[in-house]
């Protein structure tokens, strides 16, 4: 499948870098543009940027140039991670050139044509786009919302059925929210700061009113509830909690709000966008829960758009994984030159730290020690691991007779949520047609 070509605004801060991180081996997308100040123009993005995630810089983005922020050469969509003190100028003149952009600054969340939006609860507002374009712009702005708002807004949209008048929340967020360096560690830590600025308590009492709102005859009606906000900063890396209190005009019991949470989707699980969480809201009965280290990345799917095939080798230090990248675009005799490369290396204990990284398939031979099935644990970002037992001779029914053969025992560990039984018994139909006849997977693999 062909991909979408974006561009990113702010590339080296550190929303850009998650856009990055978030992009690299995309399903739909491929990052092909990055821009930033004065300060980073001109350079490679590994020299303008220091990487601050734990998940690897891809290649391509690492030797790409980092352009002016202006419009003219990026790509039609851009999604935008810059500094709110030059966001709203710039992305204006973005749009005003033709350019889409998806921004999570601030300066544009409010305007009555911008759509302020969490897919999962108020997709119908992307109808607002057809009435910037009545406003001479020829390109587009979305705006994502603060991040406290993400987390307020998902808990109250499911209980709006029970009439929702009033919400008070008190927030304890974590310090990935004020970037980087972000807040100084003499202030942070072992400590909470309240009223942590940014006007962060004001755009929780409206921007949530936005996209609670209802759309009619091309507006949004705000919703009426009233919210009152408290923000905090902690020390926490990621996730941000919200203790929130609920005002209902009506009087459901407990039962039927947490259905509604549990049972809460929305237009990207209808249309199973590459990155729709499952379940978007996840209740948890337990008193002590939810905790931002035991539960921030709960659940969460990665979909690569690439097979990075890892090939597990026995070595003096132990089991080592390296990996071949990019596995599905090689024909069989480079994917077998690699896998040799790959296994000698891992043997002598010679790899380097990226080939190391990243398998999201892998091979394993359990059969050397004698074993025969197994059931490897599958670990993201990986989606199953097949693997191959001791070829021994056998009893093995060969129509109604019981002969002595050669046989192989295969084993394919996978992730149900990603992989369902039916898909994976079908891969391991093929792999046995291919071991039976292994000349009638050339041609496809070669192609
Ligand atoms: P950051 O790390 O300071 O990055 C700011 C980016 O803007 C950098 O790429 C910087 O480029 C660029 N920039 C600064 N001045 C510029 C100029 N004059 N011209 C062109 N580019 C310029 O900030 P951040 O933490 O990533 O936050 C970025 C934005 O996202 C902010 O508006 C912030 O409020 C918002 N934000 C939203 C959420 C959310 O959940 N929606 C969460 C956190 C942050 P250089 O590196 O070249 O200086």
């Amino acid at each position: 499948m062909s991909t979408i070509p974006v561009g990113i605004l702010g590339a080296t801060g550190m929303v850009g870098q998650q856009f990055i991180a978030l992009l690299a081996n995309h399903p739909w997308f491929r990052v092909e543009w990055l821009g930033a100040s004065q300060r980073s123009e001109g350079k490679a993005f590994r020299d303008a940027a220091a990487w601050r995630l734990a998940r690897p810089l891809p290649d391509d983005v690492a030797n790409r140039i980092v352009e002016a922020a202006t419009p003219g050469r990026a790509p039609r969509l851009v999604f935008s991670g810059l500094d709110s003190s030059v966001a709203g100028e710039i992305e204006t003149a973005f749009a005003e050139a033709g350019h889409v952009i998806v921004s999570n600054s601030r300066n544009h969340r409010m305007e009555p044509n911008v759509p302020l939006l969490i897919p999962e609860i108020n997709a119908d507002h992307l109808a607002l786009l057809e009435r910037q374009g009545a406003g001479g712009w020829k390109g587009r702005i979305v705006t994502n919302p603060n991040c406290a708002v993400v987390v307020m807004a998902m808990a109250l949209a499911p209980l709006r059925q029970f009439g929702l008048k009033t919400t008070m929340i008190t927030t304890l967020q974590a310090i990935s929210g004020a970037g980087y360096p972000g807040v100084a560690s003499w202030d942070i830590l072992a400590n909470v700061i309240p009223y942590i600025g940014g006007g962060e308590e004001d755009k929780v009492e409206t921007e949530a009113k936005k996209i609670l709102g209802s759309l009619s005859n091309g507006a949004v009606t705000l919703h009426p509830v009233l919210v009152s906000a408290t923000t905090t900063r902690v020390p926490v890396h990621n996730g941000h909690t919200g203790s929130i209190a609920v005002g209902l005009e009506q009087k459901p019991p407990l039962e039927a709000i947490i259905d509604a949470w549990q049972s809460f989707r929305g237009r990207p699980q209808q249309l199973g966008l590459p990155s729709a969480p499952p379940q978007p809201i996840v209740y948890l009965p337990e008193a002590n829960r939810p905790q931002p280290s035991l539960d921030v990345d709960r659940d969460e799917i990665v979909f690569h758009g690439a097979v990075h095939m890892g090939v597990a080798v026995a070595s003096d230090d132990g089991l080592v994984v390296p990996v071949v990248h990019d596995a599905r675009e090689r024909d069989v005799v480079d994917l077998g030159r690699e896998i040799v490369r790959a296994t000698e290396a891992g043997r002598a204990g010679h790899l380097a730290p990226e080939m190391l990284r990243g398998a999201t398939f892998t091979v394993t031979n359990f059969g050397t020690e004698g074993g025969r099935f197994a059931t490897p644990i599958v670990r993201p970002p990986q989606v199953a691991i097949l693997g191959f037992g001791a070829v021994r001779t056998r009893p093995v029914v060969d129509g109604d007779a019981i002969v002595a053969a050669p046989t192989l025992p295969v084993s394919l560990s996978a992730d149900h949520r990603v992989i369902d039984g039916r898909e994976a018994t079908g891969f391991l139909e093929r792999v046995l047609a291919l071991l039976r006849d292994p000349t009638a997977g050339i041609a496809p693999f070669g192609q």
